[in-house]
């Protein structure tokens, strides 16, 4: 008999008390890896800034308001969920690639730091709702053409994303903040992809920023601090080795920085949630069609779209079960109307209905990019801990599926 636990608590008694699919994050892990980001940047002064859209809910905007860390949001719901969690305004900054009037007067308002500017229009909008007697800070997210893949980086000129501000045109748009008193301009910014495993395109976006920074100060502004962005890779699931060193990355770029007058940040999601969620399922069906085992679970692309948005691979266990043959391939689906297959794995012959699957390394971009696909409800969210289990989001039921329907 397979009866695994998470953080402690038997899957079982989670899916009994809570029901599946459902979203189990290890707040011990989430400390843990903040921890490690601590020791590595924040020991080297460098600030660590958590991206909320990774995962953000009340229960860990608290969690994360009794940390050292920054919140960084890119909508006003984030920014609403930072505030109910209890987080400081002077910790959190927004982001953004196309602000709506309401998000700038956020900014403006001061409900957070600083805000973004992510294209040309933002600075004059912004500087109307701002005052010349009281100025709103900003960074300039500039997008220096560094293209991250898994193992290698290039140049491209900056023109294959609608992110942040070209190269050719940085320089006019500093001048253009320049001219108004109603902002200033404290940092740059500049993130260049997501699940990057080599160091060397995070450091090359440094180096990347600094002339930009210099000619900034060189017009008067205050810029101060260079913010890297985040897309810290991880690995492919527990057990495997972590592709980055965060000692040596965090060296590398205090060592590139020290030379100049600049602070660092960065602004990690994935990094730090990641491994410490799993999206627990329960097996519905299992069918045999053709040459494949269908393994059916009672979820799918709603909650987990991830790997049919774009191919991503979660580890999976069988968690709870009285399966005890041998493993064999099996292809696990979810339940909507679509071919929503989340991946080819290896499971006991006799996995059946009832059982429970466990999708590790989940913690991020999942329940964040649910959807109420098929008017399936979202589903519940729970913090586990050293044996403690509380829910942190009550799952959607199918009635409240159809809540804001006019009739
Ligand atoms: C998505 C995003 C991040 C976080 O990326 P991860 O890959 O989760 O670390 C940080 N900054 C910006 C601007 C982003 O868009």
């Amino acid at each position: 008999m397979i009866d695994g636990a998470i953080g402690g608590v038997p899957a079982r008694e989670l899916a009994a008390t809570y029901g599946t699919p459902l979203v189990v994050i290890d707040t011990e892990e989430v400390d843990l890896e903040i921890d490690r980001f601590m020791r590595a940047f924040g020991a080297r002064g460098i600030a660590v800034g958590y991206a909320g859209k990774a995962f953000l809910v009340t229960a860990m905007a608290e969690l994360l308001a009794a940390t050292p860390l920054r919140l960084d949001v890119c909508s006003l719901g984030e920014l609403i969920t930072g505030e109910r969690g209890g987080f400081p305004a002077g910790r959190m900054y927004f982001h953004g690639v196309a602000k709506t009037a309401a998000e700038l007067q956020a900014i403006a308002d001061r409900r957070v730091a600083f805000g973004v500017i992510d294209n040309a229009e933002e600075i004059e909008r912004l500087a109307l709702l701002a005052s010349t007697q009281a100025p709103v800070d900003v960074m300039l997210r500039i997008n220096t053409g560094i293209e991250a893949h898994t193992h290698e980086f290039i140049r491209t000129g900056g023109e294959n994303t609608k992110f942040g501000i070209p190269e050719r045109d940085a320089h006019d748009t500093i001048r253009r903040i320049a001219a108004l008193p109603q902002l200033r301009l404290i940092g740059l910014h500049s993130h260049v992809g997501s699940q990057i495993v080599d160091v060397e395109p995070l450091v090359a976006n440094l180096a990347a920023l600094i002339p930009y920074a210099d000619a900034a100060r060189a017009l008067g502004l205050p810029v101060e601090e260079l913010n890297l962005g985040g897309g810290i890779g991880i690995e492919n699931g527990p057990g495997d080795p972590r592709p980055i060193d965060l000692e040596a990355f965090a060296q590398r770029l205090a060592t590139r920085a020290a030379a100049t007058p600049y602070r660092l940040a960065i602004e990690p999601g994935r990094a730090l949630v990641a491994r410490a969620g799993s999206l627990l399922y329960r097996v519905i069906t299992v069918k045999r069609q053709g040459s494949r085992r269908f393994v059916v679970v009672d979820g799918g692309m709603t909650d987990n779209p991830r790997p049919l948005l774009y191919g991503a691979h979660h580890p999976a266990d069988l968690i709870a079960s009285d399966a005890a043959g041998k493993p064999a391939p099996a292809t696990l689906a979810g339940r909507s109307c679509e071919n929503d297959e989340i991946g080819e794995y290896e499971l006991p012959e006799d996995v059946r209905a009832g059982d429970l699957i466990a999708m590790r390394y989940t913690g991020a971009y999942t329940f964040s990019m649910s959807s109420n696909y098929n008017r399936f409800g979202k589903p519940a969210v729970v913090f586990v801990r050293d044996g403690t289990h509380r829910r942190v989001v009550r799952g959607e039921s199918e009635e409240e599926t159809s809540r804001f329907d006019l009739a």
